[in-house]
């Protein structure tokens, strides 16, 4: 009894000497991590402005309604990069595929390296009639306020990165810069509605035997004000994307008068069936990417907070539990399922003849389409529902964080922005990144520009805008990434 004791005694004395001795390897709490001021002329932090506004006024949309491209608008959008940017045209082959995406290639002086590339898309998403009223400037006049502020639709999404990239490579032709291997550029013209163009441009460069050493496109970003407590601008690259898969549960009835129901309707089968699935979620898992983001923002965060990231060993399930009610972080960790439709019936005294419930499904690499609808199927457990598959695609793999591209990404970081901390991600929305696997061993998605709160919700919503200081920091950041890859012995 008495040695049962002091094992117990013992064991807690560990467990609590563990604890600490962990939690002070995160200490002292450190202040913000400011991030280094970028300064650039004022005329040419105000010629990006100029430039990144005159590229919103094309109204190069992806309508999403099956209507043809807006040949004018990317007709004049093509002209626009021309004249804007002749250095950068004279130094680049341009060519043109699948009528409106553009691939430019910067020849390197090397052919034996292997090339890098980076990619932005020129279309976006409609502005729906019913929100414009809420925009404070008209979304395609491109407005620059007198704070510095650019407004307009695709002004984050994406065509402040392409213009950055654009101002980028003008800017190093101008200097003479030669690049040591061959830097691409890859700009999608239908991103926002199935990406054909990048998935035409990826299978020619393939065709051609191209194989990057890495590539860039957007799809995260520098994010402030994400996590509660943490006051410095963390730096996110992430390394994949998620799958999606919508599923139709339907089920027929032979109906009948209301007045004489069976236990179940068509309507309420399928209605069951689509709360099964949602009240069955996909298990949260606090992955090392998560893990990493949390150790980088730790030394900040109060002591109670930093004893339990130090120590996830023992509170991992409840700190993921914590992190989960918020929806965003949530996401990150497991496969969404979101019951979003439903339609039945046609009178409230006829019992119904059909119903169904449409379910989308936002995919974490650990899973499949597959294994998402033997799931659906497990748990609804009912011949009378049927699953059906509409469309779908599996998440992409995981790029690595040990290549040249993540250490070029992470320590450019460092050296425009300065030790912020830095930390891989996932992307929970689709980007054109996913169709270049095939030509890249690893596919990153960072734009340097920064996220404050209530920013995610301009991008595809009201009052998209960037700011003039954004497309300094990209610009420098882009320009250091890329002297520094094509210019290594
Ligand atoms: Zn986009």
């Amino acid at each position: 009894m008495k040695r049962l004791a002091l094992i117990i005694i013992g064991g807690i004395t560990l467990v609590a000497v563990i604890a600490v001795a962990r939690t002070l390897m995160l200490l002292p709490a450190r202040a913000p991590i400011a991030m280094q001021e970028i300064s650039a002329p004022p005329e040419v932090r105000d010629r990006y402005a100029q430039n990144l506004a005159a590229a919103i006024r094309f109204k190069t949309i992806s309508t999403g309604d099956g209507a043809a491209p807006d040949h004018a608008a990317f007709a004049g959008f093509h002209a626009f990069l021309q004249d804007t940017y002749p250095a950068a045209h004279v130094a680049m082959n341009r060519e043109v595929v699948a009528d409106y995406s553009l691939i430019y290639r910067w020849p390197g002086s090397d052919a034996t390296k292997k090339p890098i590339a980076f990619t932005a898309h020129m279309d976006v998403v409609p502005v729906p009639a019913f929100g414009l009223a809420d925009w404070q400037h008209d979304p395609f006049a491109g407005i620059i306020d007198d704070d510095g502020v650019i407004w307009g639709r695709g002004a984050m999404d994406d065509k402040g990165m392409l213009i950055a990239l654009m101002e980028t490579i003008e800017k190093l032709a101008q200097q003479g810069f030669v690049p040591n291997r061959d830097v691409y550029l890859m700009f999608g013209h239908d991103e926002e509605i199935g990406g054909g163009g990048a998935s035409a441009m990826a299978a020619l460069l393939k065709a051609r035997g191209i194989q990057f050493s890495w590539l860039i496109d957007e799809g995260s970003a520098m994010v402030e004000g994400a996590v509660p407590g943490v006051e410095s601008t963390v730096a996110l690259i992430s390394l994949g994307e998620k799958g999606s898969v919508t599923l139709k549960l339907s089920a027929e009835d032979e109906g009948g008068h209301s007045s004489a129901p069976k236990r179940f309707t068509a309507a309420s089968l399928a209605a069951r069936a689509g709360y099964l699935v949602t009240d069955n979620p996909y298990p949260l898992v606090l992955d090392e990417n998560l893990e990493r983001f949390l150790m980088s923002v730790a030394p900040e965060m109060d002591f109670g907070a930093r004893v339990a990231i130090a120590n996830l060993w023992a509170t991992r399930p409840l700190l993921r539990d914590q992190l989960a009610e918020n929806p965003t972080l949530a996401a990150f960790m497991h496969t969404t399922t979101a019951f979003t439709m439903m339609q039945s019936g046609t009178k409230s005294n006829i019992l119904p003849q059909y119903g169904e419930a449409i379910v989308n499904y936002r995919i974490h690499p650990r899973d499949t389409v597959a294994g998402v609808i033997e799931r659906a199927r497990r748990i609804i457990d009912d011949p009378r529902v049927v699953v059906e598959q509409l469309g779908g695609r599996d998440a992409t793999s995981m790029s690595s964080t040990d290549s040249e591209g993540y250490t070029m990404i992470a320590g450019t970081i460092k050296d425009v922005f300065g030790p912020i901390p830095t930390a891989p991600t996932l992307t929970v929305q689709a980007t054109d990144g996913r169709f270049y696997y095939g030509v890249s061993d690893d596919v990153y998605r960072f734009t340097p520009f920064v996220f404050r709160p209530g920013d995610l919700k301009r991008i595809h919503g009201t009052n998209e805008a960037m700011h003039r200081d954004d497309l300094v920091r990209q610009v420098a950041f882009f320009e250091a990434l890329i002297s520094k890859a094509a210019s290594v012995q």
